[in-house]
């Protein structure tokens, strides 16, 4: 069972891939998780990419096919299966992913969550994060027990840089013009579920395993 998880900004792509990471033990692939890495450790993809995604468009897709087939190369993913989330984003990454997936000879699935574009604008707005362990807070949803503080390791929270308000606009219109062509993309290779994903997280994620679990050929 190999995933892609779709969908807007705030969908909660991250939140549900977690789970599901834990869940059924895939290898979690996250291409703004990596971006984010390599920035915070000052790498040679981090210097190239950090301006891009600080002002919420994307990373140009010749950097991100060449990481992601990189990575989905590598011998670990012959014997476990992945999620990938936030990848593919445009339809030329959606066309060089399929011809890496003919060449690991792996079928995906994939989970659209959908959602109201009012709804993601409200949980990216309040969306904090802890650097330390990479924990997501919101703090009208979703709060820290201690005003901005991790509940973890208590180390202060930040507000991403793509989450200002004005980057958020950017990033839904970028979205609506470049990924949301993929949905119709996938339904019309019949591979596509389409997830309620206004609802709460514990709903949304039960939707989602009654689905894997009718699809489980393995
Ligand atoms: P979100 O889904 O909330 O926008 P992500 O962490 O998935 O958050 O992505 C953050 C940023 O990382 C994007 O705005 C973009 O700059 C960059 N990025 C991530 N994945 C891709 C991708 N597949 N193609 C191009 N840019 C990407």
């Amino acid at each position: 069972m190999n995933l892609i998880i779709l969908g807007l900004p705030g969908a909660g792509k991250g939140t549900q891939s977690d789970f599901i990471v834990k869940k059924y033990g895939l290898i979690h692939l996250s291409t703004g998780d990596i971006f984010r890495n390599n920035i915070r450790n000052g790498t040679t993809l981090g210097i190239k990419t950090k301006a891009y995604m600080d002002a919420g468009i994307y990373v140009p897709d010749e950097i991100t096919n060449n990481l992601v087939a990189a990575r989905l190369l590598q011998s670990d993913i012959k014997t476990t299966d992945f999620i990938l989330d936030g990848y593919p984003r445009t339809i030329d990454q959606a066309n060089f992913l399929d011809q890496t997936l003919l060449t690991i000879k792996k079928p995906i699935l994939v989970l659209y969550l959908a959602i109201n574009e009012q709804t993601v604008i409200d949980r990216l707005s309040s969306r904090r994060v802890c650097l330390q362990c990479g924990r997501v807070y919101n703090l009208k949803f979703s709060p820290p027990k201690i005003n901005n503080k991790c509940d973890i390791d208590n180390q202060t929270l930040i507000q991403r840089s793509d989450d200002k308000e004005t980057t958020i606009k950017t990033r839904l219109e970028i979205y609506k013009k470049e990924t949301l062509p993929l949905v119709t993309y996938y339904q019309n290779k019949g591979l596509l579920k389409t997830i309620d994903a206004n609802l709460e997280n514990d709903k949304v994620l039960a939707t989602i395993e009654q689905y894997l679990l009718e699809n489980d050929n393995g």
